[in-house]
């Protein structure tokens, strides 16, 4: 089984994506080589954004959560699909900035963000500042003052949603670094104070309960808790918000165990819920916001390495040792996330061995996942790892001053790169 449908195999009996050889994709560009199928992300991209016009009237924003893979052209896709951005750091602004965004469409996000951060979203005029505490509240309204521009915000609130997910990616709760609690009224506070500074602009709430989510109750529960508090806040101030962001979060098939839920069923189900709720709270229907990041990236994403050895341990276990490892893939190492591997040059073949696939780094724990089912492997075959487009590259590092890997678009049979390996100058660029 294949966890991507854009996956498939070939006559010579190797692995495609998006209908090109991988095989000849590592004899291209070499390898560790990331190839992610552009018609993939589209199409992504489409379903989240219909999804919105079919049941929710079209009253909303897709904004791709960039930081699951950013780099020029991924938001120049996103942005040829009329999906919004979100970014947190200064550098992914940048990125979008560069790539020509239109920055109406962009949530900037972070619980620390710097003054710096803070100036430059200001200046770029970002559609949605996503303030996190009280004390980035109030140096945003002097930092806008200053620069005699109105800031739009949305606060970051903590619905007391447990999504039941990997301890490290839960964001919902209230023992959480992001945003304001609803429980403590702090949450309360920092909209009273919101409205009494005079250069921003409250428009919206924002939550997001935490990422590979399967069971869409959460956001729905999420969506019912947000909307409880825009009707308190108009109780209590008066004050109308007009806009939701629900985050992101949607799960993905990493292995055959995983189930995700076709993405427009998250809008169906939520849309229901939303409208039945400000009915009932007698509040306007919102604006509302997604931020798909990994869902959009991920099943696009393999990642290709050439296997250097096998290591048969006997009644232990067999290593087979790829070219790349954590500094391209750390998510087993953070996460102890599961990948569904094989070998590309032998993609028709049984997966008769299991084995645990290694990295070239100076840590035990560099590993790509163990006790994965795989062909039989010789030194010298490709090696390609699944659903790798999100929190891969991203995440990736300079570890052992190990290069970054390429990454190339396919699309319709051709391909392309969009981010250059690395060189061994780029390795010792910044040193004096
Ligand atoms: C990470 C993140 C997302 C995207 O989450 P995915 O699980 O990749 O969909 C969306 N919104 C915010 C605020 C995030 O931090």
């Amino acid at each position: 089984m294949l966890v991507s449908e854009n996956l498939g195999v070939n006559e010579k009996g190797h692995l495609t994506t998006g209908g090109v050889d991988t095989v000849e994709l590592a004899k291209q560009y070499g390898t560790p080589l990331y190839v992610m199928d552009e018609n993939l992300i589209r199409k992504h991209a489409q379903s989240y954004k219909n999804s919105i016009d079919k049941f929710y009237g079209g009253n909303g924003l897709v904004c791709y959560a960039s930081k699951a893979f950013c780099c020029l052209e991924m938001c120049r896709v996103m942005m040829d699909e009329g999906i919004g951005l979100d970014v947190v750091s200064i550098g992914e602004l940048y990125t979008a900035y560069k790539a020509g965004v239109d920055f109406s469409k962009v949530c900037f996000h972070g619980n620390n963000k710097t003054d710096e951060e803070l100036e430059y979203a200001v200046e770029l005029k970002v559609g949605r500042i996503i303030v996190d505490n009280s004390y980035e509240l109030e140096r945003l309204d002097k930092i806008a003052e200053k620069k005699g521009i109105k800031a739009n915000i949305m606060f970051r609130i903590k619905p007391g949603i447990d999504a039941h997910t990997h301890d490290f990616v839960r964001t919902g709760q209230i023992d959480s670094k992001f945003g304001f609690a609803l429980e403590t009224g702090e949450a309360m506070e920092a909209v009273k104070l919101a409205l009494n500074c005079p250069n921003v602009v409250l428009k919206g709430l924002h939550c997001h309960i935490g990422s590979q989510i399967f069971d869409i109750n959460p956001f729905v529960e999420a969506a019912q808790v947000m909307l409880k508090f825009i009707a308190d806040i108009k109780n209590d101030t008066g004050h109308e918000i007009s806009e939701l962001n629900l985050g992101g979060g949607f799960g993905i098939m990493y292995t055959e165990k995983d189930d995700p839920v076709p993405y427009e069923n998250y809008m169906e189900k939520v849309s229901v819920a939303v409208k039945e709720s400000c009915e009932n709270l007698g509040i306007k229907l919102p604006f509302i916001l997604i931020e798909p990041g990994r869902s959009m990236a991920g099943p696009a994403g393999i990642t290709l390495y050439t296997c250097g050895g096998v290591k048969n341990i006997p009644n232990i276990r067999t290593y087979v040792s790829v070219d790349g490892g954590m500094t391209d893939n750390p998510r087993y190492a953070l996460y102890k996330s599961e990948y569904d591997a094989l070998v590309a040059n032998k993609a028709d073949q049984p997966k008769n061995t299991t084995v645990t696939i290694a990295g070239k780094c100076c840590e035990s724990g560099d590993l790509v996942g163990e006790g994965m089912p795989l062909q039989e492997v010789q030194p010298g075959d490709i090696i390609a790892v699944c659903a790798t487009g999100a929190y891969n590259y991203s995440m990736s590092s300079n570890y052992n001053r190990v290069p970054k890997p390429a990454v190339v678009f396919v699309k319709d049979g051709q391909s392309k790169v969009v981010i250059k390996r690395e060189t061994l100058d780029d390795i010792i660029r910044n040193d004096i």
